[in-house]
């Protein structure tokens, strides 16, 4: 039977463009993962959606002097949009506005408070005299309390990861005008995380196949003592309260976007018109939940969403949390506000999907942080992509089109030499397999690259071109072989790299999709009638690389 894989993927904050680092953090590597899981016949579920609410987005919307929903609006097209142009290929991608994430939201509220697991109490709230607003926590700047870093926000602190409250900050002040708030009584509920310290230490001692950096991280900031949550803002843009009294307050955004995995799956469920199967993804030990997500998120999704999760009990918790670290751009750290990032709409608006897929995974940020630049992205597509698996594939179906009357010639017997090309094609296409369900993209990637350096220098050693003169059959079979080896990549790659691997699906005369074609070495028929084959990437002028980098840290995006 096959396994039931859930993909839950960090929710964008719908404010602005979606930008590098954020593939290479979650997108890419959990659509590689679902692609996989796929095509291994298992049933995969993964979603995600626009995190709509909270004061960044108001503010956006003030300064603009349009309504919250049209700036949120606008960027949840732009994400479907560029979703479909990169290929992740989501089965959901929602928004937190619906009516069913206020719905399952106000549930999973309700039931904690029950449970005892929510409790009211007065809190001081830091409101700016200036703006004449109560301040959300990330509206407050100030030094950081564990590492002095003084540039920290007041729900976390960006340089060292440490969640936060306004009032632990050292020299506060109102990120919009740089006045010192004051702070003022306000009612809010907490979530009682101090109460989940010891189940989740226990629950994390079993993890011991999260990657080593996601588990000190996670172990560290538990040992040190959980502190309780506030849930509730004085805000009013965002899921209400579901309670008589509440009014001007609404959910903070942290408490329900994590609802969102639940929710999210409640909605696919509905729309598949069978409303209970959301189930078989959350309940039992059928299903696997895999989050995807930036390092920055590691928290909300090791510590806090999974205490939640035993407080609602009866759902499952998170199998792995494969957080990636950063992406560094030309050497510097990315910074969305000094626009120095790349911007997906604007390299999907001028280059193809694939050499950024491989790009992106080939140098993945796994267990470290890793540089984008503008050159590693030509060399890389150049001297990769184009000249070792591109031209192998390119070089060997034209030769045998031409050759061979547009079809898979007939070998003849294998020599030991081919017999081990062949031998190493199934091997590959199992080390990617173990590779890719470990969540260890880069090293599949890799893998699967070698096959194809390998293949290449097997073809100068047979050299079906020179030799077709005066042994045909020799030549055939040397191409019979690479075509095998061919159509393995065709599947390794196909996680990674979707759109050359259906166009190659379709030039070695398969039909369908390549998605539906399982996990194996299937290999072509002799006689397997080939289409006509085009080069499955294109060489890039190196000139674009000044003028990439100049595009850094000038361009301005407005809505
Ligand atoms: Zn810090
Ligand atoms: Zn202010």
């Amino acid at each position: 039977m096959g396994e039931r894989i859930f993909i839950g993927v960090a929710w964008p904050y719908a404010d602005g463009p979606l930008h590098l680092g954020h593939i290479a953090g979650a997108y890419l590597p959990s659509d590689i993962f679902a692609r996989y899981h796929r095509l291994k016949g298992n049933e995969v579920l993964m979603v995600s959606g626009s995190d709509q609410h909270g004061t960044p987005i108001t503010i956006k919307a003030e300064q603009a002097g349009k309504k919250p929903e049209e700036i949120v609006n606008h960027y949840h097209q732009q994400f479907l949009d560029s979703w479909q142009k990169l290929g992740i290929s989501f089965d959901l991608f929602t928004r937190t506005g619906t009516a069913n994430h206020a719905e399952v939201s106000h549930d999973f509220f309700l039931t904690l408070l029950n449970r005892g697991y929510i409790y009211k109490a007065t809190v001081s709230q830091p409101f700016c005299p200036q703006c004449r607003r109560f301040l959300s926590d990330r509206y407050v700047e100030g030094t950081c309390p564990y590492c002095h870093f003084s540039g920290a926000r007041g729900d976390q602190c960006e340089e060292c990861g440490k969640p936060m409250t306004p009032a632990e900050l050292i020299d506060p002040r109102c990120k919009l005008c740089a006045t010192t708030p004051q702070f003022k009584d306000s009612e809010h509920f907490f979530f009682k995380l101090s109460a989940f310290q010891d189940r989740l230490l226990a629950w994390m001692k079993k993890q011991t196949h999260w990657r080593q950096n996601v588990l000190n991280f996670t172990m560290r900031y538990v040992e040190e003592g959980l502190k309780d949550r506030a849930i509730t803002r004085d805000i009013d843009w965002g899921v209400p309260v579901p309670l008589d009294g509440f009014e001007g307050k609404r959910l903070y955004v942290w408490f329900e976007a994590v609802i969102g995995y639940l929710s999210a799956t409640k909605e696919w469920a509905k729309s598949s018109g069978d409303e209970a199967k959301w189930r078989s993804f959350w309940q039992g030990n059928e299903a696997r939940s895999y989050y995807f997500i930036g390092k920055d998120n590691i928290i909300f999704h090791t510590t806090i969403w999974p205490a939640m999760l035993m407080g609602y009990d009866g759902l499952n918790l998170p199998y792995d949390v494969p957080a990636n670290e950063f992406l560094t751009i030309e050497g510097s750290k990315l910074s969305t506000s000094r626009n120095w990032a790349v911007w997906l709409p604007d390299y999907l608006s001028r280059y193809e999907p694939d050499p950024l897929r491989y790009l992106l995974s080939i140098s993945m940020p796994e267990t470290a942080d890793t540089n984008f630049s503008w050159r590693e992205f030509v060399r890389r597509n150049n001297d990769e992509l184009v000249a070792t698996y591109g031209n192998l594939v390119h070089r060997v179906l034209t030769f045998v089109y031409r050759n061979f009357d547009g079809s898979v010639p007939a070998p003849g017997e294998f020599d030991s030499r081919s017999q081990a090309v062949i031998d190493m094609a199934k091997d590959t296409l199992n080390t990617v397999d173990r590779l890719l369900s470990q969540c260890h993209f880069r090293e599949a990637m890799r893998s699967a690259m070698s096959l194809a350096q390998d293949t290449n220098r097997y073809l100068e050693e047979k050299s079906p071109w020179k030799v077709i003169k005066e042994n045909k059959q020799a030549a055939a079979t040397a191409l019979y072989v690479a075509i095998s080896v061919i159509s393995c990549l065709r599947t390794a790659l196909y996680p990674f790299l979707p759109f050359s691997s259906q166009k190659l699906h379709e030039f070695l005369g398969f039909e369908g999709s390549v998605g539906d074609d399982g996990w194996q070495p299937h290999f072509p028929s002799p006689g397997q009638k080939l289409l006509p084959p085009e080069p499955l990437f294109s060489k890039l002028d190196e000139g674009l690389i000044e003028e990439e980098v100049s595009r850094l840290g000038h361009v301005t995006h407005n809505l």
